[in-house]
């Protein structure tokens, strides 16, 4: 079976991974401060908080912002449900935004026209996360000025998009955001096996997420509040264990190192797909100017109307022929959680309408020029 993803893991990686292993921390050693310095020189950003997966810091970035009950967030349908159930981790209201037909990603016109009635309702956001879907940027500087207008505060849903560029700024980078989630699941850009990190330019939202990942214990003597004994810590809020552990780190500083070259690998299978599928009835993602996508994942839309196949028929044709292809993602509001919390069918016709329409096909660095001759292939003999 060709995947749609695949990590690769080099005789590099393997040897950090055993220095750690016969070193004298598995964990909570140094190899975390250095990974978390290696992403923020990569990002150009302040501050990097690492953490056990992309899910966690998400998690902990609405905690550091604040989100609280009767806080509401809102993101796109079109993603995988960890960017909305970190609202509801806190107890806070989720709401969507439909996507944009051509770039898959969340509808700027709709956040604006939608923001405008939440004024006039009194129900702003408090957060909107963004998902930069596929790995390709939103418009940052868009989503800013209404942040500006609005008073949201923004997390960018970067677990697809780590080495994309916006502006010729590093998407990581902060500048027209609060934090930039990273994960490093092994399907994803670069792999800790499990992993995420936070970036953000704002040292305090650094600090509180440093302290909630870890059981919210500080042992710093400028914030515990009383005069201590060598051994004393303190705990001062509820936090969670959702460390990154030292072998995970050293693994990533190692995958880091090769992420230009494996997003240029991938870039370049892109346009080979892009080139070889031109003249069939098929879109691509269309990427925004000044913006260098990440390709973390390869999506087509078949025009529903122009070819008699479903993507699903063409999802099981390719699946038969030992092609994995595959959708990214179920429209969160359909999933019978988010049914059960109020959401409709409907609610969301574009993301409803890519759902019909989107197959994703295998794309990572070290997929061979005959495996994807193959795809395409047999792509063309299925339209
Ligand atoms: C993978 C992913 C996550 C969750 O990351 P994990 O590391 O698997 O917890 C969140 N959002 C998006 C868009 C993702 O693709």
């Amino acid at each position: 079976m060709i995947p749609y993803g695949k990590q690769d893991i080099t005789e590099q990686d393997k040897e950090q991974i055993l220095r750690i292993l016969n070193s004298d921390f598995l964990t909570q050693g140094p190899q975390v401060p250095l990974f978390e310095t290696k992403i923020a020189e990569y990002c150009n950003v302040k501050h990097a908080v690492a953490s056990n997966s992309g899910t966690s810091s998400l998690h902990l970035a609405c905690l550091a912002l604040g989100l609280q009950e009767g806080d509401l967030v809102w993101t796109t349908p079109i993603t995988f449900v960890a960017s909305a159930n970190c609202a509801l981790y806190c107890k806070a209201d989720i709401d969507f935004v439909d996507i944009d037909r051509h770039t898959f990603n969340i509808c700027v016109k709709a956040l604006q026209s939608k923001l405008q009635e939440a004024r006039r309702l009194g129900k702003l956001p408090k957060i909107v996360i963004v998902v930069h879907m596929g790995g390709f940027p939103i418009d940052m500087k868009e989503i800013k000025n209404l942040s500006d207008k609005y008073g949201f505060r923004i997390i960018e849903d970067a677990c697809h998009a780590i080495g994309s560029t916006y502006e010729k700024t590093q998407t990581g980078c902060c500048k027209f955001s609060d934090i930039t989630i990273f994960s490093f699941h092994p399907v994803k850009l670069i792999t800790t096996i499990e992993g995420g990190i936070a970036t953000t330019n704002d040292s305090q939202l650094a600090r509180n997420m440093q302290l909630l990942r870890s059981h919210g214990i500080t042992r710093d003597d400028a914030e515990i509040t009383r005069k201590a004994e060598p051994w004393y810590y303190e705990q001062q809020f509820l936090g969670y264990n959702y460390r990154m552990n030292d072998v995970q780190a050293a693994l990533g500083i190692s995958q880091l190192s090769r992420l230009d070259q494996y997003v240029n690998q991938r870039r370049q299978l892109a346009s080979s797909y892009i080139r070889e599928l031109e003249e069939l009835p098929l879109s691509v993602q269309h990427e925004i100017k000044e913006t260098r996508s990440a390709y973390h994942l390869f999506i087509i839309r078949i025009n529903s109307s122009d070819v008699k196949n479903s993507n699903t028929f063409i999802i099981e044709q390719l699946r038969k022929k030992k092609i994995h292809a595959n959708l990214h993602y179920i429209p969160v509001h359909t999933q019978p959680y988010f049914q059960k919390l109020g959401f409709k069918m409907g609610a969301y016709p574009e993301a409803e309408l890519y759902y019909r329409e989107a197959l994703t096909l295998p794309l990572f660095p070290k997929l061979s020029i005959d495996d994807q001759s193959y795809i395409i292939q047999c792509l063309k003999d299925l339209i």
